[in-house]
């Protein structure tokens, strides 16, 4: 039998956990060989060896995303590795939740850079490989919060509708071609990253928000993409809203 992405290449960002950890198991799981880009590289060899011992391809490609000669080296690496890039999951992300009055305007820049900027310049590096080949996917994860502001969480929900923002004019620009933009937006997903909050009241504010709710699993998130980047070459999933059942 084939799978249905056999023969393909994948990379991810931020696989060092979370969703991005469980993204790589499924596309990996789904046939494709993985590229493992993130900063924790010991996480990301102990995810590999996981994959090489299920039978599967994976590469650890050391990467800060905020840094954009890493990132293009961290596309040229994948292709080179692995032969060519047809999916690229654009993960890595963090929340540092602060009401704006006192946010510290280093933990707005740090979203920017990594929520939004490491996305733009990593899509149009892979862009550069799929305009070549004439397909693929770029899937960004964007979130709830690219869709409804909260009080809170402001420079958070500027990074997140900046994201799908700029996945939607990215799918206009190559509408032409059969390149595919996805945005995922994930309600509450069990992870390390409210571990970052820096403010304690916001942090117990997610907590509150939770109390009655079983969260989702990172699995969960990584099955809706494995479901995206699936489907025939004339379809694509624009965008995948998916919240905990019992999330407000
Ligand atoms: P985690 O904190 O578990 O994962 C974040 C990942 O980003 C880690 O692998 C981390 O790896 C990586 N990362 C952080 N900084 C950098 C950097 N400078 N360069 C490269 N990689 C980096 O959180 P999640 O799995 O929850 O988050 C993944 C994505 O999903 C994020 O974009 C998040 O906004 C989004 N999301 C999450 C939701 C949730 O409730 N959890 C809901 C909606 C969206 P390392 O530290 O090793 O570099």
């Amino acid at each position: 039998t084939t799978d249905p992405l056999d023969d393909q290449v994948a990379l991810v960002t931020g696989a060092s956990s979370g969703i991005g950890a469980a993204t790589a198991r499924e596309l990996a799981d789904a046939g494709a060989s993985v590229a493992l880009a993130a900063r924790r590289q010991d996480r990301l060899e102990s995810l590999a060896d996981e994959i090489e011992t299920e039978g599967g391809e994976a590469l650890v490609v050391p990467t800060d995303v905020t840094e954009e000669t890493q990132v293009r080296e961290m596309i040229e690496t994948t292709v080179s590795e692995l032969g060519g890039l047809d999916v690229l999951v654009n993960n890595a992300g963090v929340m540092l939740l602060e009401p704006v009055a006192t946010a510290d305007p280093e933990d707005w820049q740090q979203m920017l850079d990594l929520n939004v900027q490491a996305v733009m310049v990593a899509s149009q590096a892979a862009l550069d490989v799929m305009r070549e080949s004439g397909e693929g996917d770029i899937v960004n994860l964007s979130s709830v919060a690219g869709r409804k502001a909260y009080a809170g969480s402001s420079g958070y929900n500027a990074s997140k509708f900046g994201v799908t923002a700029f996945s939607e004019s990215l799918r206009e620009e190559v509408a032409d071609s059969d390149v595919r933009v996805t945005s995922i937006e994930p309600g509450f997903v069990d992870t390390e990253l409210p571990e970052h909050i820096p403010d304690e009241d916001q942090r117990e504010m997610v907590d509150e928000m939770l109390e009655g709710v079983t969260p989702l699993e990172p699995e969960d998130v990584a099955r809706s993409i494995r479901f995206a980047v699936s489907q025939p070459t004339h379809v694509d999933i624009n965008e995948l809203l998916i919240r905990p059942t019992r999330q407000e």
